[in-house]
């Protein structure tokens, strides 16, 4: 089993619309400075399945790079995704599904795994509400804490602090060979989070910002600095990548917060990469 990193960027992606600051700039030029919104793909391509977490913006660049990844003739035509489980209703990590409707590929019954509260806002709004009308995507309730199974992946959802003006947040626990956690958007550390990552053997969790300095708006839209995650994380066991990564953080570029980061061991994720689950 594998994970592919679809999407390594804050919801708004690299470089961000409207933004013409060095990153966003230098990434208009050079791929390598690019980050899609935030998604990963978990597959088994000998068992012949495929599940993204969350529907990004950028869905339709990410089923292409499943495609490449995959490498499936037999399917090629056809979607590779077995199914969608949901962390929240931002919009960076629902919007995509749209693309599932009459508009674009128009699927038939694809399984959209989500909380009660994240299934209620789906069905009371457009797109989403015709998407479920039309049986282009069928909701599948999952409930915090409780375990679930998906081709032998054990998913277990987590709620998280986060900002729930619309949906209630989680992110996921999940066992194949080993425990990985995929926590992309969260607005501070508990101490229960903390002991599930100390726990897994792959970490891939928020690092949207560097600092708390970095975005004048920091305290609208908290999340914990890397700097102080990777200080509550010292010494850990599990193998940590950031994601969820903002145009504004100092790791896009080399430099000394990029080697603080790996000289501490932890890794900055970016789309394409691959990790064996
Ligand atoms: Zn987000
Ligand atoms: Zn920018
Ligand atoms: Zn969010």
């Amino acid at each position: 089993m594998k994970i592919l990193i679809l999407g390594s960027g804050q919801d708004a992606g690299i470089p961000q619309t409207g933004c013409y600051c060095t990153i966003c700039e230098r990434a208009r030029v050079d791929e390598n400075y690019r980050r899609l919104a935030p998604s990963i793909a978990v597959f088994d391509k000998w068992k012949g399945f495929c599940y993204f977490v969350d529907a990004s913006p950028d869905f339709k660049y990410q089923l292409d790079m499943t495609h490449r990844e995959i490498n499936d003739t037999k399917r090629r035509g056809k979607i590779p995704v077995s199914g969608v489980l949901l962390t929240h209703a931002h919009p960076g990590h629902c919007n995509g599904l749209w693309h599932l409707g009459k508009t674009a590929i128009a699927e038939k019954n694809l399984p959209v795994y989500c909380t009660l509260e994240m299934g209620q806002f789906l069905q009371k709004n457009y797109p989403f509400s015709l998407l479920i009308q039309e049986k282009n995507i069928i909701i599948e309730r999952i409930n915090p804490n409780e375990e679930f199974e998906l081709n032998g992946l054990k998913c277990t959802p987590n709620r998280v602090p986060h900002r729930n003006e619309i949906a209630d947040t989680v992110g996921y626990i999940m066992k194949s060979k080993k425990k990985v956690i995929y926590l992309p958007d969260i607005n501070r550390w508990t101490d229960s989070i903390l002991k599930e990552i100390n726990t897994a053997d792959v970490a891939i969790i928020d690092g949207t910002f560097f600092s708390k300095t970095e975005l004048p708006r920091f305290k609208a839209v908290p999340h914990p600095p890397i700097r102080e995650t990777t200080e509550l994380l010292d010494g850990t066991n599990a193998e940590v990548y950031f994601t969820h990564i903002n145009h504004t953080n100092p790791v896009n570029r080399k430099g000394e917060e990029r080697e603080y980061v790996e000289k501490k061991g932890f890794k900055i994720s970016y789309d394409g990469m691959t990790l064996e689950i």
